[in-house]
């Protein structure tokens, strides 16, 4: 901070500081501060501003929820605001809150005050209309006055009624989420296909309701808890609100508690600060909201948010250590990512010694050398980070760190940054390190599922010379004499390891495209690109015109796969595996056996960028029929745009109507 600053000046930097980090959260998802730093910020402005009442304008990030609608889908109006809350870091400003609204309601000392306490999920909050009992329109809080309406993205959520058990018409907020584990190994796809990993589960849960394409959202179960409720005649507290929502068919926090009085608020706070690391997802805090509606209404709110209700926010856990060194791994798609090798510590429950670095920028930003004692923390993040170095420690000896210019593996190959990219890549197809991580991804659970193919027993092989592509797996069968000459192999194991290889070639089609490591083929992909194409001779003569004319195939992947296509050795891989008996075409007899066998469709009104061809290929690769017109025995009809007659006749019968989302999603629910 300057001190020179005039307090007009300081005022206008601090907006300006706030605004700049308000856009990388809130618009791009990617913050470069913790929100103890911005919350700061906001103390200090507010704090100013409190000093001198003549400097504040409207637009003040004081004055304003600082969200905005993305814009790239309409917009909404709410007809209640959606507020911020007011942030806390101490038990002392918990009191303080108490101490307020008991002079506020002017009572008296020893009165209390009925509290309700909720975990504060660290999620993306969601403001849900139902229209008699039917979920109507899901709108998210964007700048608190108006959000984005993304009700598509939002029915493919489970935990979120399309239809509630009552038809009332209503409105319920409440956080749309992301769990741990899903979170992870969303990440690790994203890796994997050579994408940017994000940086913790809010800023993907943020993306993912951004998303245009509804297939992938639908395949990153999100989560939804919800804490508010909009009904009339209304209930007297906000504790009988969060049992209604039960019974109206929602999930809400199992850990909600009523507090009579501060004491009980500060305890719940002191439990879950330690337990908070059990739980499968992640929270940043805990909301304290008083519980009678009067009481809520008598104290109104103040600009950005409510004076009932305040959130108390943990600290996120940090720790020191030392950075041993820093090495470097190599994924499969040829990407080089730095790790620090740290002196083993303790951290919110679990032992640290590794922590990604992700790319050469964020090691220089931190100036970050090997000798170096550093930060680590894990606080919004699953994963925990090297956040800052203790330089007053550091030796003046102590020489920055350069990426090395040769890959880790045998080889040493150089490695390259392309002009404009965060990344290293080593481009050598024989990397040996590049074949392992192929070699795990071709035979991983989701993938081709070989048991007895571990990361273990892949090493082996390939420093054994008995693996180099993955089509080598299938000449493993008959080189079991140099297998069991290998250390740790017994006539059991490689029995077993046998077994799982043949079983290996039963997997269907979809499968055998997604472990082939396409890069941007991921599962999702591998499944639309099996149905669309039917086999793997069509898929690899496509051109690129007709990939991208695929529903959900943009040009990125369709460039991956004209390369892949091209290339003439993954050209001889694909006929080695296909020699080896491996599923190279939608096989019609598994394929039926899905979840929509015995649905019948009806399809009227154009889809966009779906042809009745198209649709119809996809709905019988599900088991489904589709009929051309509509009866009593038709389970939906889906309406593209200037659906005429057909939709009033499943109207009138009472056929549930899809549109395009709701039916891509129900065709992805496999
Ligand atoms: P907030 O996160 O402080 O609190 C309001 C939000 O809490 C609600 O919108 C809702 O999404 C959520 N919530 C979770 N559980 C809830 C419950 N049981 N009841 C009610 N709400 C619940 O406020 P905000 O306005 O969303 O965001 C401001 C926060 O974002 C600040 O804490 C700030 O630290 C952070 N931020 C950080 C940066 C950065 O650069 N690091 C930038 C901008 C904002």
């Amino acid at each position: 901070m300057t001190h020179h600053d005039s307090p007009a000046q300081r005022i206008e930097n601090l907006r300006s500081q706030i605004r700049h980090h308000d856009h990388l959260y809130y618009v791009e998802a990617r913050p470069v501060i913790s929100d103890r730093d911005y919350d700061a910020l906001l103390a200090e402005l507010e704090q100013l501003e409190r000093e001198h009442p003549d400097l504040v304008t409207s637009d003040s990030p004081t004055q304003r929820v600082s969200g905005v609608p993305i814009g790239t889908f309409t917009t909404a109006q709410h007809t209640i605001p959606m507020l911020s809350l007011a942030n806390t870091y101490s038990s002392q400003d918990v009191a303080d809150f108490n101490q307020r609204l008991m002079h506020l309601l002017e009572l008296k000392d020893g009165d209390a005050i009925d509290y309700v306490c909720e975990l504060k999920i660290d999620g993306v909050a969601m403001s849900l209309h139902y229209v008699d009992g039917v979920l109507d329109r899901a709108v998210t809080r964007g700048d608190g006055e108006r959000g984005d309406v993304v009700t598509q993205n939002i029915r493919t959520i489970r935990a979120i009624p399309l239809t509630l058990s009552e038809p009332v018409t209503v409105e319920v907020r409440g956080e749309v989420y992301m769990r741990h584990a899903d979170f992870l190994a969303l990440n690790q796809r994203m890796v994997e296909a050579g994408d940017e990993p994000y940086a913790n589960a809010r800023n993907t849960t943020a993306g993912t309701l951004k998303q245009k394409n509804t297939l992938e959202v639908a395949q990153r179960t999100l989560q939804f808890t919800a804490y508010w409720l909009e009904e009339s005649p209304r209930r007297p507290t906000h504790m009988d609100n969060i049992q209604r929502l039960r019974a109206l068919g929602f999930p809400t926090g199992q850990d909600v508690q009523q507090c009579s009085g501060v004491e009980d608020v500060l305890r719940f706070i002191e439990t879950w600060e330690s337990q908070r690391h059990a739980l499968p997802f992640q929270i940043d805090g805990v909301v304290i909201k008083v519980n009678r509606l009067a009481l809520q209404d008598d104290l109104g709110s103040v600009a950005r948010s409510p004076r009932w209700a305040i959130a108390y926010k943990y600290e996120a856990e940090k720790a020191t250590s030392t950075l041993l060194d820093i090495t470097l791994q190599v994924g499969r798609t040829g990407v080089v990512t730095p790790v620090a090798e740290l002196q083993p510590t303790l951290l919110a429950g679990s032992t640290i010694s590794r922590a990604t670095l992700h790319n050469e920028d964020y090691i220089s930003d931190l100036d970050l050398r090997i000798g170096d004692a550093v930060v680590i923390e894990k606080g919004g993040d699953v994963i925990p980070k090297v956040s800052a170095v203790v330089a007053e420690e550091r030796p003046a000896t102590r020489l920055p760190w350069e990426f090395p210019d040769v890959c880790p593996c045998p080889l040493q190959s150089p490695l390259h940054r392309p002009e404009g990219e965060a990344n290293h890549y080593c481009s050598h197809s024989a990397c040996p390190w590049q074949i392992r991580r192929r070699l795990q991804h071709f035979a991983a659970r989701d993938a081709m599922d070989i048991d007895g193919l571990g990361e273990k027993a892949i090493e082996q092989f390939v420093a054994a010379g008995l693996l180099t592509t993955v089509a080598d797996i299938y000449d493993l069968p008959h080189r079991t004499q140099e297998i069991l000459a290998l250390d740790r192999w017994a006539p059991k194991s490689v029995d077993r390891l046998v077994a799982g290889i043949a079983a290996s070639t039963q997997q269907p089609f979809e499968r055998v495209l997604f472990a082939l490591g396409i890069r941007f083929v991921g599962e999702g992909v591998a499944k639309v690109l099996a149905r669309a194409f039917g086999s793997m001779d069509a898929l690899l003569s496509a051109s690129t015109e007709q990939l991208t004319a695929t529903h959900d195939i943009g040009l990125r992947i369709a460039e991956s796969i004209r390369e892949f296509a091209t290339d003439p050795t993954e050209q001889s891989l694909v006929d080695r595996l296909q020699a080896a008996g491996l599923a190279m075409r939608l096989d019609s007899q598994t394929v039926a056996a899905t979840h929509l066998t015995g649905t019948t469709f009806v399809l009227t009104g154009e889809l966009d960028g779906l042809s009745r061809r198209e649709a119809t290929q996809m709905i019988e690769s599900c088991g489904g029929k589709v009929a051309s017109s509509v009866s009593a025995k038709t389970n939906y009809v889906v309406a593209g745009s200037a659906a005429g007659s057909k939709l009033k006749k499943a109207q009138e019968l009472g056929v549930p109507v899809l549109d395009q989302q709701a039916f891509l999603a129900l065709i992805s629910d496999s």
